[in-house]
C-alpha cells in the first residue's frame, strides 16, 4: 500500500466547496499522554486562527524521541481518540502511527498537502518549546513552505527567544504566536505522578485518566524517560 493510500483511507474530507478557503491546523505530539495543555493549545490556535479542523495527529516513532521508551501508538492514539471525542473541530489522525518508520514533520505536511486541494491552507500548531526546535528539524525550510506555524506560549519558555531563533534561521517562516493560558502540565509530569501513585485530576480529561488506569500505563519503568516540562 502506498502512502497516499494510507492517507486516502484516514484523513478528514476537506475543501470540497472551492469558493471557499479551508483552515487545517496540525497539533502534531507524542501525546503521551494527551493533556490539557495539549487540548487547551489546539482550541485556542482553532478560535485565533478561524481554523474549521484540527487534526491531532500522535507521532509514530517520533524523530527526536528515539532514545526514549515511548507508550505503544495504538494506546497514544486511543488516548488522543478519548480526548478529543467531544469537539467537533477535533479529529485524531492515524496518518504518522500507520506509517513505518520515523516521523518526520515534513513528511507529514508534504502528503497533507498533496492530499487536499489548494483551497486548504495548513497550520501546524505547537507550542514554544517545539518550535524552538523546528528550526533544526530535518527539512525546516520545506516545513516553512508547506505550513503556517502557530507558536503558542508555554510555561519556561520565552517567546522572544522563539521568534530570535526563527529569524536567526534564515528560513522564510510564516508564524504566528498566540498567548494562551498557562498550563505548566506535560506528559513527563503526568507519567511521573502516575507512577508514583500521585493524582492526576484536573491535568488531563477523566476518560485518559481511566485509560491509563485500566490499561495499567506509567509503571515506574517508563517514567524514567525525562524531557524538558
Ligand atoms: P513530554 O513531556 O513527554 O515531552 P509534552 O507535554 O511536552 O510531553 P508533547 O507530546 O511533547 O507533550 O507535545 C506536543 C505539542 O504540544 C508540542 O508542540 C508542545 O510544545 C505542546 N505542548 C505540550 N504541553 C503544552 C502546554 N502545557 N502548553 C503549551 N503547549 C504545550
Ligand atoms: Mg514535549
Amino acid at each position: 500500500m502506498t502512502s497516499a493510500h494510507i492517507c486516502d483511507a484516514v484523513l478528514p474530507e476537506l475543501g470540497a466547496d472551492t469558493d471557499r478557503e479551508y483552515r487545517l491546523g496540525i497539533m502534531g505530539g507524542t501525546f503521551d499522554p494527551i493533556h490539557y495543555g495539549h487540548l487547551v493549545t489546539a482550541e485556542q490556535a482553532r478560535e485565533a486562527l478561524d481554523l474549521d479542523l484540527v487534526l491531532f495527529m500522535p507521532a509514530g516513532v517520533p524523530a527526536f524521541k528515539q532514545d526514549q521508551q515511548v507508550t505503544s501508538a495504538e494506546d497514544r492514539y486511543a488516548m488522543t481518540v478519548l480526548a478529543t471525542a467531544a469537539n467537533a473541530a477535533f479529529d485524531a489522525s492515524r496518518f504518522e502511527i500507520d506509517r513505518p518508520g520515523v516521523t518526520y514533520t515534513v513528511d507529514t505536511l508534504t502528503a497533507l498537502r498533496e492530499r487536499y486541494p489548494d483551497n486548504v491552507k495548513l497550520f501546524f500548531i505547537t507550542g514554544a518549546d517545539a518550535i524552538l526546535d523546528i528550526v533544526t528539524w530535518h527539512n525546516a525550510g520545506r516545513i516553512a513552505e508547506l505550513a503556517t506555524l502557530i507558536a503558542a506560549t508555554r510555561p519556561g519558555y520565552h517567546i522572544d527567544q522563539v521568534r530570535d531563533r526563527i529569524e536567526a534561521s534564515g528560513f522564510n517562516f510564516d508564524v504566528r504566536y498566540i498567548e494562551i493560558p498557562a498550563l505548566a502540565i506535560s506528559s513527563t509530569n503526568i507519567r511521573r505522578r502516575v507512577a508514583k501513585g500521585k493524582s492526576v485530576r484536573y491535568l488531563t480529561s477523566e476518560s485518559v485518566i481511566g485509560y491509563i488506569r485500566k490499561h495499567g500505563l506509567y509503571n515506574s519503568s517508563v517514567v524514567e524517560r525525562t524531557d524538558v516540562l
